[in-house]
């Protein structure tokens, strides 16, 4: 998750929890269920640890780490049967940011071709070549899309650094990636063609400011075809819901704050509905978690999510909150909290099933 900038005009709460009940179904397997079979605890530990392993030396956007991620994603979806969305798996672009002689390391890279071209009016700027992973599944209507993503980039290593010197980015993101792998994998294996068509994306650069992301809708052929857009940023921890993003942080239950295995549900005010088509879904799957929905603003500037409700594209995005550990060395995966994680790809795949179908 990126830093979130404080350009905002007010978040509303949304008051109260969903309690998921348990039923049980002795009905034939519909094809929903034979994709949440799938995704499993060791699949996500696989993908995550891969990832969060001081190996990936902190997935930095634009070199060598970063790069092998996005192999990594690659190999899992063409191993899961999905599909390229383009003519490769990989959307390559560059970023680019003046160069500053000083200290200043906030010098932003951009990706908005007006900004670019102005950057390039120097004679010295800075470059990065960046890669989206997009994977595709067609539906039978070919001119609606819902995506899915979850930026897979993180911090790097810093040097100079006492002690640990590798942001392993376990929560931060390689929990959302891990999920999203699982999710292409069940729609895969459900074997049903979904009404929509659905996109799996794994966007580089979002510490950078949502890059990929940014790049990805200004790119899309049409964007007012994509009908929905689930985020996935931090998905595998305890922590709170930064109070200042709120317009009336008295009003948060601090019971339900406290509970471990509570999940912010973010979504925009145009995502009507989803709330309670989860709360079904996940009450039919035995699920025991519970949710705090908010309203989230598209002035907050938090995540990729920025980059399509920026677009009236409709957002939901599951965040299990800011902990201690985030955007610090410590973000290891033996911190994950994978019951949870768990839930939460289930949760995902119900929900896109819902808005791909
Ligand atoms: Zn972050």
């Amino acid at each position: 998750m990126k830093r979130i900038y404080l350009i905002i005009t007010g978040l509303f709460l949304f008051s109260g929890t969903f309690f998921a009940q348990k039923v049980s179904s002795k009905k034939a397997p519909k094809p929903e269920d034979v994709g949440i079979a799938v995704i499993t605890r060791n699949t996500l530990e696989a993908h995550l640890a891969f990832l969060a392993s001081d190996a990936l030396e902190g997935r930095a956007a634009g070199k060598n780490s970063g790069r092998v991620a996005a192999e990594y994603i690659k190999a899992v979806l063409l191993d899961a049967g999905i599909s390229p969305l383009y003519n490769s798996y990989f959307q390559s672009f560059d970023a680019f940011a003046p160069h500053s002689g000083d200290y200043d390391i906030k010098t932003r890279f951009q990706v908005h071709a007006d900004s670019v071209a102005k950057i390039k009016q120097v004679p010295y700027y800075r470059r990065l070549g960046l890669q989206n992973v997009l994977g595709f599944i067609e539906g039978q209507r070919k001119d609606e899309y819902v995506v899915v993503g979850a930026h897979y980039d993180h911090l790097d290593i810093d040097e100079f650094l006492a002690g640990d010197r590798i942001f392993n980015g376990a929560d931060d993101n390689a929990s959302g990636v891990a999920a999203v792998l699982q999710v292409a994998k069940a729609f895969a294996v459900s074997g049903k063609k979904p009404l929509r068509s659905v996109i799996f994306a794994f966007w580089d650069a979002e510490e950078y400011g949502f890059l990929g992301s940014e790049y990805f809708v200004a790119h899309f052929n049409n964007s007012a075809a994509i009908k929905g857009y689930i985020n996935l940023d931090m998905v595998g921890r305890e922590g709170s819901f930064p109070a200042f993003l709120l317009e009336n942080p008295n009003a948060v239950d601090a019971a339900q704050e406290k509970n471990p295995n509570k999940i912010y549900f973010l979504r925009t005010a145009d995502a009507t509905g989803y709330g309670e088509q989860l709360d079904k879904d996940l009450a039919s799957h035995h699920q025991d978690v519970r949710f705090a929905p908010r309203i989230l603003l598209p002035a907050v500037r938090a995540s990729d999510d920025h980059s399509f409700s920026n677009k009236n594209i409709p957002v939901l995005w599951f965040f299990t909150g800011i902990h201690p550990d985030y955007h610090t060395p410590d973000d290891e995966a033996g911190k994950i909290n994978w019951d949870k994680l768990l839930y939460i790809t289930q949760a995902t795949y119900l929900s896109l099933w819902n808005l791909a179908n």
